[in-house]
Parts: C-alpha cells; structure tokens; sequence
C-alpha cells in the first residue's frame, strides 16, 4: 500500500513554438469524441506537454491533449472527451474484443505516455529491447520510431515538451550499472545524447530512485537509509548542481518549485526549503489525523487522507488549503469502492479527478472546483 515507488512533475524545458490549430473532423476521431467542437488553440500548449508533476498516477498515466484525455492502466489506453466523461478503451475497430491483446489500437505494452504534436508517445518493449513509439490519437497505426535501450540496459524514462529524458537503469531497483541521463527528441530518430552524469554529484548506481525535467532542471531524487529520500536539481543551462534537499518522502507529496521545495511529511505537517537561503523551515502542522498524500497547485493545496489497512472501513477526509495553509475546505469522500491507493490522481482547469484503483482501472470519481469553499463539495461519480 504504501507507495514508495516515485514518479513526478512539470516543466518547461524546450519551448517548441509550433502554433498550429487542427479541428476534430480532421482525424475521424469524431465518433469518440462527443463534443465534436473545433479546437482552435496550440496543440502544443504546455498543459499538454509538461510533465505532470502533480498527479498521484506514479508513472505518467493520465494525459491532457487538444482532443481530450487520455489514460493508460494496465497496458490499456482510455479516452475521456473532458476528463469525467466515460473513458472508453481507445479501439475503434469494429470486431475487437478489446480484451488487451496485440490486435487490438488500445493496447500497448507500456507504462507511461505522453502526447507531443497530435501524437500519443510511449516507450514499449519490442522484439525484446525498449523502442520509442508513436500513435494516432485515435489509436491507430502504432509505429516504431527509434530503439531506446536493451532489455540487458534496462530503461526509464519521461517525456517533457517533445523530449524523453531517459536512464539505462531501473529507478529505485539494484542492479544498475551507470548514472547517465539521455536525452532524446521524439519527433525524429536521431540517437539520444547524454544531458548529464549523476555521478558529478556523488550519485552511485542504484541511489536514482526518480528523475524528471522541469524548467531548465533536472531533478533527481536518491535514498539512504538514515536520511531516506533527498532531492537536487542540475540546472541544464549552466550545468550547476544544488545541494540536496532532504525531504524524506520521495515525489509524492513534495512539489519542486522555481524558487522552493515544498513538503509534507505525515504525523509532522508542511515543510518549505528556499534555495537562496538553504534554509529548510516547518510551515504549518499535519493536516489531519492519518495519513495523507499531498498535492500542490498555484492555488490549493489538496490533501487526501488515505487508508491504512485495506479492512479499513473510514471514509477518507479530502482537504483543501490555500498556499499560506489555511484550511478551505473539505469533504468526506464516501464512497462504495475501498481504495488501495491515494484516492486523489490529478487535476484538469475544473476538476479535480480521483481514482479508487490506478492499477485496474480509469479513474471513477471527482469533484468540482467551483464548489470550493461552499462548504458543501459533492463526491461525483465520473460518466453519470
Ligand atoms: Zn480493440
């Protein structure tokens, strides 16, 4: 239950000018989606590229796109045409089973996607090494564009802007055998190039537990037994490391700002890091009672209780803090289902989206953010 596999966030990178506007009957993808409005902002805007530093989907399994949302669990690719529509397995072949075999445009053998320029990208084992691939974003036509790494090299990646940042490792597991970090352009099959060692700051193989760009970083978090996890950043335009933050908890919970760390550590409450002072302060206390998974925006802080047993029969408390961490609002999320997990998955502009599984199936709750602060925010089940 606990989650100590780490997976994360945002960033701006490369910033890819490419304003082109397409409409819905450009692709035949209309029969999926319902809205069938004409989309006539940049297909490239950042909110569909960056990477999602604030969801609580460990691997990038939840996407935003022109065309509407998409969701990867269990090798299967879903498409919600707002996010709290039904998601609907992306196949529209009219004698598939859909049961997640080869055959079938909705599924593909991966564990993260991305969107990039009116395709959905992933990284896939093929023929028994991992192969950068793209897809339509009606699912069709799933294509090969370049190898990444072996089976014997191991691999893990994430994409920012049009760029998969990678590692010939495995995140968080032993057996590793460098500290490198590639970096590669997804819409060409030109080779990767290294944007930087870890062992320049004292890293050794194995002690990657999570890497990911954001702006013109890369952060990397590692693990010791005695400190737990720590995070730092290298700065790929001046190629400076900054010290390591000791956030003891790894990327769920922490958001990497610009200017600060922010933390929170269950049964001790908020904690804030500033890079010009070096300073690591506690902010404010616990949120509640239990434990929380906690999620941060330029407005809110969400902080979702989560069980501690899977016998147990609490609802969870969602709470809502302003970023000075003043209590919003709150609401019990009484629902049917348990939960294994942190219930709280991500956000789009008026939602916020929650799921009871990420392991087994598209998220199946969420909430309004128009309610906020009406002290009466209604659990909502997603596609009624
Ligand atoms: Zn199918």
């Amino acid at each position: 239950m606990k989650k100590v596999i780490c997976f994360l966030l945002i960033v701006m990178l490369v910033f890819l000018p490419s304003c082109k506007t397409v409409s819905d009957t450009d692709s035949g993808f209309d029969n999926n989606t319902k809205t069938g409005k004409v989309f006539t902002g940049d297909i490239n805007d950042k909110k569909f590229t960056r990477f999602r530093l604030s969801d609580h989907c460990s691997y990038s399994q939840f996407i935003e796109t022109y065309k509407g949302i998409y969701y990867l669990v269990g090798h299967t690719v879903y498409f919600s045409s707002d996010g709290i529509a039904k998601y609907v397995k992306l196949c529209s072949k009219p004698d598939c089973m859909h049961m997640d075999d080869y055959n079938c445009n909705a599924y593909i053998k991966t564990n993260l996607i991305a969107y990039y320029d009116g395709y959905i990208y992933c990284v896939a084992l093929w023929e028994g090494n991992y192969w950068l691939f793209r897809m339509n974003m009606d699912g069709t036509d799933h294509v090969p564009i370049k190898l990444i790494s072996t089976m014997q090299e191991r691999y893990a990646g994430f994409f920012e802007h049009g760029y998969l940042y990678y590692y010939k490792g495995c995140i968080g597991r032993i057996g590793n055998t460098n500290t490198v970090i590639y970096r590669t352009p997804v819409f060409d099959n030109s080779e990767g190039t290294v944007v930087v060692d870890a062992k320049d700051k004292g890293i050794g193989v194995d002690e990657i537990m999570l890497f990911y760009p954001q702006d013109e970083h890369l952060y990397i978090y590692t693990y010791s037994p005695d400190k737990k996890y720590s995070v730092c950043r290298y700065s790929m335009e001046n190629g400076q490391w900054s010290d390591f933050v000791n956030t003891e908890w790894c990327y769920e919970n922490v958001l990497t700002g610009t200017d600060k760390v922010y933390w929170y550590l269950n049964g001790e409450g908020f904690y804030e890091y500033t890079y010009e002072t070096r300073k690591t302060e506690h902010v404010a206390d616990v949120a509640g009672e239990g434990f929380y998974s906690v999620s941060y925006n330029d407005e809110y802080i969400y902080a979702c209780q989560y069980f501690e047993t899977e016998d147990s029969v609490t609802s969870p408390m969602f709470y809502i803090f302003d970023r000075q961490y003043k209590l919003i609002d709150s609401v019990k999320i009484d629902i049917e289902e348990k939960c294994y997990n942190p219930l709280y998955l991500t956000e789009l502009d008026d939602y916020i989206i929650l799921s009871t599984s990420t392991w087994n199936r598209p998220p199946d709750y969420y909430l309004l953010k128009s309610e906020i602060g009406s002290g009466d925010i209604k659990v909502r089940k997603i596609g009624e």
